[in-house]
């Protein structure tokens, strides 16, 4: 759409700005275009929950054209859990809404002194007063907005209670569940007194050789037939991954300290089917439709979104709750609440630890009695979270922040301040750098390892190959470092990693819709400046090579289970990703020669 909205909420201020094209081709899109536009409006002295900390919604170039899956959307800003990059990116469909409305992003800077929503439909802006909508939970938030406009079709980013009390892993909901859950997003709307931005357009993404375009997509939409992942995807959803992850050791026990649990196959994707499925769901023009909606009579909740895979391990295994009802029901507070069901269910397993180990007591919890396998009292937690009440105002902190208050820093499963997501690296040797070098913190985002050792991840044309799961060599780290990349592209596309066409066919897909002249080569250098733009970025606000770590205890072998007697051995695995990235082994820094030849030259002012 070659421009997005910049509304300053202090000033009440609405402008449009043009997207440079060279920076649009060099950066594309999503969150590699934020990382440019923010690498500039941040750094050490920036308070992530004071008017100076922009907030940026920027939607891929793909994103609203009839390419299957590319209709996701990217939010960007300084995270308030980690202090550092942040990033999140939600599908369903309010990047195609934004550029149906003229749109490819919109900055968001200040702060309104009262609560406000922005609506934005066929390129009218206006700012409106949300004090009606101030408390409203994000399913009611998003009802009354439609309703108001005389939309029912508006697409709707909003937040729920934890955004308003800046809960630091609050997310930003849209399209019922749908969520831009990690790093806080939804904490910085908060602090803005932004409730909710709702898009409405009739307009089109325009396309500079529609036929080409419309070959490409027949032909993905055609293979996709055969595609043995996405169909799985198809007929289980995220949620049909729990067997094999458990069989994998990959889904986490016990707070990472357990190999096996026999209890783990009562949250079984195919028993979530059987007793609780209501309908699929999905995102903008996808035939994949992996998402899951399901119904608790127990909790009388009739149409939950979700719960998907990382939310079943996040509440369930992590905490050893067995109970997939109860396990649903902390899905759909999170939602209504928005929390990131993630950063939530690690804090609370993390809370569960360390009442086991004595170091939490109820004279510390106000009386709470925090133990593993307890659903009710998780329910409970979340709850106080959301609010900031009693002891829930220690855990809206987050994990890193609740094991320093407590003096045990090295209990948190975080990487640079951000909860691991239910994928352990003693399973998938190579998401331990994947981990370590993540951006935005440990992120199953930034590189799925685990899905290119099990044959469903990106396409080999990359040199991105499956391999032995346990292998702990450079090599095995030069392909996570070519994983991460090539997600970079994606997460700058906003396509969505569960489909995965071969890389050229995207490529053809992404020339013929911009009229840019990438070869695959160059796409892939691509997704390295962008990562490598972060992580400039981050060593901007103080990250340095010691943060490239993960939590001892997650490097120490289990004793059962499908990872028996392995661990990453993370120094081999960060040396071959160092020098796939062109960074200095030594001190994780990238050469100045690697910068200029990234076009990055500019951050060593820096
Ligand atoms: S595969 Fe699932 S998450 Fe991805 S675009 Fe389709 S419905 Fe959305």
């Amino acid at each position: 759409m070659k421009k997005y909205l910049h509304i300053d909420l202090t000033t009440s201020l609405i402008e449009e700005k043009g997207i440079d094209p060279a920076l649009a081709r060099d950066f594309i899109g999503g969150s590699g275009l934020t990382s440019r536009l923010l690498y500039d409006m941040i750094n050490q002295n920036t308070d992530p929950l004071g008017p100076e900390n922009p907030l940026l919604f920027m939607a891929g170039p793909l994103v609203g054209t009839s390419m299957p899956s590319a209709g996701r959307c990217s939010i960007s800003a300084l995270s308030p859990l980690t202090g550092y990059w942040g990033e999140s990116n939600t599908g369903g469909f309010i990047g195609p809404e934004m550029r149906f409305a003229g749109y490819d992003g919109m900055l968001i800077t200040g702060r309104s002194d009262a609560p406000c929503w922005i609506s934005v439909i066929d390129g009218e802006v206006k700012l409106h007063d949300a004090a009606q909508l101030w408390g409203q939970d994000t399913y009611q938030t998003q009802k009354i907005i439609q309703k108001i406009l005389g939309e029912p079709k508006a697409r709707i980013a909003c937040i729920g209670a934890a955004g308003e009390h800046l809960v630091k892993m609050a997310a930003v909901i849209n399209d019922h569940g749908r969520a831009a859950g990690r790093t806080g997003m939804g904490a910085v709307m908060g602090s803005k007194n932004l409730k909710a931005i709702a898009f409405r357009g009739s307009g089109k993404v325009p396309l500079v050789d529609p036929e080409i375009f419309r070959a490409v997509v027949n032909e993905i939409l055609k293979e996709l037939k055969d595609d043995i992942p996405a169909q799985a995807f198809k007929m289980a959803g995220t949620s049909g991954y729990v067997n094999m992850a458990l069989m994998f050791g990959d889904m986490p026990i016990r707070y990472y300290q357990q190999g096996e649990w026999e209890e783990g196959s009562n949250l079984s994707g195919i028993l979530m089917s059987e007793k609780f499925l209501t309908r699929n769901t999905t995102c903008y023009r996808c035939p994949i439709m992996c998402g899951r909606e399901t119904r608790t009579v127990k909790y009388k909740v009739d149409a939950v979104h979700g719960p998907e895979y990382e939310t079943i391990a996040s509440f369930g295994s992590l905490a050893m709750i067995d109970d997939l009802e109860g396990v649903i029901y902390a899905g759909h507070l999170c939602n209504v609440y928005g929390l990131d069901t993630i950063s939530t269910g690690s804090t609370i397993a993390l809370a569960c630890e360390m009442f086991d180990k004595g170091i939490l007591t109820q004279e510390l919890t106000g009386g709470l009695e925090i133990q593993y396998g307890d659903v009710e009292m998780t329910h409970r937690l979340i709850e106080l979270t959301a609010h900031r009440e009693g002891f829930g105002d220690l855990l809206a902190e987050g994990s890193a922040a609740l094991a320093v208050r407590f003096g045990v820093p090295e209990m948190s499963a975080t990487v640079r301040n951000l909860e691991i997501p239910m994928h352990d690296s003693r399973a998938f040797s190579g998401m331990a750098p994947i981990y370590a070098l993540s951006p935005r913190g440990a992120c199953h985002l930034q590189g799925d390892m685990y899905g290119v050792d099990i044959g469903q991840g990106p396409p080999a044309e990359l040199d991105i190959h499956p391999g032995d799961r346990f292998e702990n060599s450079e090599d095995k780290g030069r392909t996570a470092a070519r994983a991460q990349a090539w997600r970079s592209v994606y997460n700058a596309l906003t396509v969505c990693h569960f489909m995965n066409p071969k890389a050229s066919q995207l490529l053809k897909g992404l020339n013929a819709a911009t009229g840019w002249d990438y070869s695959l080569e160059e796409l892939l250098i691509a997704g390295k400046r962008i990562f490598t733009l972060k992580r400039m970025l981050n060593s901007k606000l103080g990250s340095s090579r010691t943060d490239d770590r993960l939590p001892d205890f997650m490097l120490k072998p289990l004793k059962t289970g499908g990872t028996l007697g392995f661990s990453p051995d993370l120094d081999s695995l960060l040396a071959g990703a160092y020098r796939e990235h062109g960074w200095d082994t030594e001190t994780g820094m990238p050469s100045q020669e690697t910068l200029e030849e990234l076009g990055l030259g500019f951050t060593l002012r820096d």
